[in-house]
């Protein structure tokens, strides 16, 4: 069941998304060589109730961290640990809070010191298949419209484009319909409406597009341990075009994002 958003209710998602946006941007500059995934972890927390919200993921079908920390290889859904960052790793921090009853999600891959040409180049694309799709986000456009955007920017590259994970609605609920999948053939023909909330999240591959679950049961890496990259936004579909709730505009992610986009 497709939900369209009230402006009361698309108001308070305006709050949740800002206050996603702040709690990230903190954490992602928090991110350097040294701090263990479990630090950010407990930041993102203490943040989230500082901000009178609930973490999103924690108690989410069992996963018992506010934030996925995904490193390297990782793809999503990493599950904090003492592990530390280290100079050249790239780390997907993603992050949701529940706000007076609605959702907000946003995900970055951030660079932990120097990090080679070749990961600045992924994230660089990654993001950029993002706001692509995001560009799209009108009404009368249809998921598929959305995929081939994300497809479009990573072709080039010849980069894996995961197909297990997608995006998806978000409101109430942190995962509503409809799925938003990254690449063209797997989207539906659905079109986009004003009112809708939608998150899109594209993971990409330096290599295969292949992913698996490791033991732990959430961790999803690449299967031949190339890097990913991940990416996602709240966004609204408004009559004047795409709203994105979650906007970067904090300036803790222009420390981190001046470091790949050249
Ligand atoms: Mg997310
Ligand atoms: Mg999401």
């Amino acid at each position: 069941m497709l939900k369209i958003k009230s402006k009361r209710e698309l108001d308070i998602m305006r709050t949740a998304g800002r206050l996603v946006a702040q709690v990230l941007s903190a954490v992602a500059e928090a991110a350097k060589p040294g701090v263990t995934l479990d630090e950010l972890d407990q930041l993102a927390e203490r943040l989230t109730l500082d901000a009178g919200a609930r973490p999103a993921f924690k108690g989410y079908m069992g996963f018992r961290h506010t934030l996925c920390t995904s490193v390297n290889e990782a793809v999503v859904h990493g599950v904090p640990s003492a592990r530390t960052l280290k100079n050249g790793d790239i780390v997907g921090l993603d992050y949701g809070l529940q706000y007076q009853g609605y959702y907000g999600d946003s995900a970055v891959t951030v660079p932990i010191g120097p990090i080679p040409a070749h990961a600045a180049q992924l994230m660089k694309a990654t993001r950029d298949s993002l706001y692509a799709a995001i560009e799209l986000c009108r009404p009368g456009n249809s998921l598929k419209d959305l995929g081939r955007a994300v497809e479009g920017t990573v072709k080039p590259f010849k980069y894996g484009i995961v197909k297990e994970f997608v995006g998806h609605g978000i409101g109430q609920s942190l995962h509503e319909d409809p799925q938003i999948p990254n690449y063209e053939a797997g989207a539906t023909n659905l079109k986009l409406k004003a009112g809708m909330t939608i998150c899109i999240e594209p993971m990409i591959n330096a290599g295969t597009s292949q992913v698996k679950v490791l033991e732990d049961r959430w961790t999803a890496v690449t299967v031949d341990g190339a890097l990913s990259a991940h990416y996602e936004h709240t966004i609204a579909i408004t009559d004047n075009g795409p709203e994105v709730l979650t906007e970067w505009d904090e300036p803790g992610f222009k420390k981190v994002f001046d470091r790949i986009l050249h």
